[in-house]
């Protein structure tokens, strides 16, 4: 029996795979989530004995409140990472109203709606970890994308606040804000627009998803147990936070 149990949203790919790998041990069980039955059935193949994949729609509700029964049925979650996203880029004037609400409601409403009914246990248990996935775009700001920056740096503010309600009940609350991240998300920017955003990395190159997850796995375990309420940057260098 593990001694802890992880969900880890958006784990079919990039970064949330990355991190659903990091965390899935003997001590930890991990759920990772994707949005088809193709993922759930990846992520259960790759994590094999210490996780399973599990079906979420982060924007909807219903889908929530399934896969929280489904994952409360048998087990109490202490760690929650706030990994899955979305971009939908336009310039702000071209940005229709449903661009907007979907990167908001996917990206940052989503937070409420999760990290709700699994603090419970938490504040049950007296100890929890949640880590929220930022981006250096919430800091920076990013011409074409008003609804993800806003989303983003709604996330950090949201971080902070919860780490102030929750310390007192053993449960930390940070942010880990990745840069220019080798995934799929960022595969659609093309080789031109990579070449000249690397151009701007100190480190002189993209960032991998096991980059990102180390420092998740960080903040989820013991050693990160007085840090809370902060944004952690993984960007090469790309901004000082
Ligand atoms: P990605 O490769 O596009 O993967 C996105 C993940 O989120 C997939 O597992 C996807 O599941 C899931 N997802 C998408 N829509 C969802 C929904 N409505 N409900 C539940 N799950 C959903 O993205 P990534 O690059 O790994 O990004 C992961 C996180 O890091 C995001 O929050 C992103 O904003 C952030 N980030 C990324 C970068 C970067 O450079 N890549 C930089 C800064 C921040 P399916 O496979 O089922 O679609």
């Amino acid at each position: 029996m593990a001694d802890r149990v992880a969900l880890v949203t958006g784990a079919s790919r990039g970064i949330g795979a990355a991190i659903a790998a990091r965390l899935a041990s003997e001590e930890t069980f991990v759920f990772g989530s994707a949005t088809s039955s193709d993922g759930v059935a990846r992520i259960s193949d790759a994590l094999g004995k210490n996780g399973t994949g599990i079906e979420l729609r982060i924007e909807e509700p219903d889908s929530v409140s399934a896969a929280f029964d489904r994952i409360t049925e048998e087990h109490t979650v202490s760690i929650l990472v706030n990994n899955a996203g979305i971009t939908n880029d336009n310039l702000f004037l071209r940005m229709s109203d449903d661009d907007w609400a979907d990167v908001i409601n996917t990206n940052l409403v989503s937070l409420h709606r999760l990290c709700k009914p699994f603090l419970r246990s938490m504040m049950r248990e007296r100890w929890g970890r949640i880590i929220n996935v930022g981006s250096v775009v919430g800091r920076m700001g990013n011409p074409g994308q008003a609804n993800y920056a806003a989303a983003k740096a709604g996330i950090e503010g949201f971080t902070r606040s919860l780490a102030q309600e929750l310390g007192s009940r053993g449960i930390t609350v940070n942010c880990v804000a990745p840069g220019f991240i080798d995934t799929d998300m960022t595969a659609e920017l093309g080789e031109k627009v990579t070449e000249q955003l690397v151009t701007r990395i100190p480190l002189g190159r993209v960032g991998t998803p096991t980059e990102v997850a180390e420092t998740v796995a960080f903040l989820a375990g013991e050693g990160s147990s007085y840090i809370t309420g902060q944004t952690i940057a993984v960007n090469g260098g790309m901004l000082s936070y």
